[in-house]
């Protein structure tokens, strides 16, 4: 199998070279780029497995290169793994809302990153068979008939809203990856159903109060979101 090409976007030198020797060492093809205008000449010819992303580069930064590579037919589906500032937690929302995967914090353990672009490549490659078709999601013992709207875990049936249905349903689909409030209440808004980002916080609280023994997989991402743990 061909090795997967990542590319990396980051003008800071020693975090590019940190970021280069720890995916050689794992096995990747690295091209890295100081910026985001060099990278778009890299994202398309062929496109690469995957993109370490910093957000602040000079020039264009990274949510708007995440912008365009989501727009372009070629990128749509490739993994991006922003890097950041703690600081930037603003911008993380932004970024996942605009297509990002997935996010690692500065300063961070190379091992972390490696295993967030694995995890990105495993998801996307499990893509091909996609688990939005599923009759039934089964995530940890959790189970999520679709058909019957109903829920078990363990065995034991729990009664859920419209909504904590639709939450749950949601975050199951995609184990492992973070979504925004906003990104929630956009997949889980009936026609006449008034969910807010705040209102998100309340329906998971009660959600989580009612999976009992399952409530810790409903994992809260301080200041950017939820989600499922993998
Ligand atoms: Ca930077």
């Amino acid at each position: 199998m061909a090795r997967s090409r990542i590319l990396v976007v980051e003008d800071e030198e020693d975090i590019q070279h940190i970021v280069r020797y720890n995916l050689e060492k794992e096995g990747y093809s690295v091209i890295c780029s100081s910026s985001a205008e060099d990278a778009l000449r890299h994202a398309r010819t062929p496109p690469p497995d995957a993109v370490v992303l910093d957000l602040m580069l000079p020039g264009m930064d990274g949510l708007e290169f995440c912008r365009i590579l989501r727009k372009d037919s070629a990128t749509e589906h490739t993994p991006i793994i922003m890097l950041t500032a703690k600081s930037e937690e603003g911008d993380v929302v932004t970024g996942l809302e605009v297509g990002a995967d997935d996010y690692v914090t500065k300063p961070f353990s190379p091992k972390v990153l490696t295993a967030r672009i694995r995890a990105a490549l495993r998801r996307r490659s499990r893509g091909a068979a996609p688990a939005s078709d599923q009759p039934v999601i089964v995530v940890h013992d959790i189970a999520i008939d679709r058909q019957r709207h109903s829920v078990t875990v363990g065995g034991q049936i729990v009664d859920l809203t419209f909504t904590e249905f639709r939450i749950l349903e949601y975050l199951a689909l995609h184990p492992g990856w973070v979504f925004t409030r906003y990104q929630i209440v956009d997949a889980v808004r009936g026609e006449d159903y008034a969910v807010t980002d705040r209102s998100v916080d309340v329906h998971v609280a009660s959600l989580r109060r009612k999976l009992g023994p399952a409530r810790s997989f409903v994992q809260t991402v301080r200041g950017v979101g939820y989600r499922m743990r993998e």
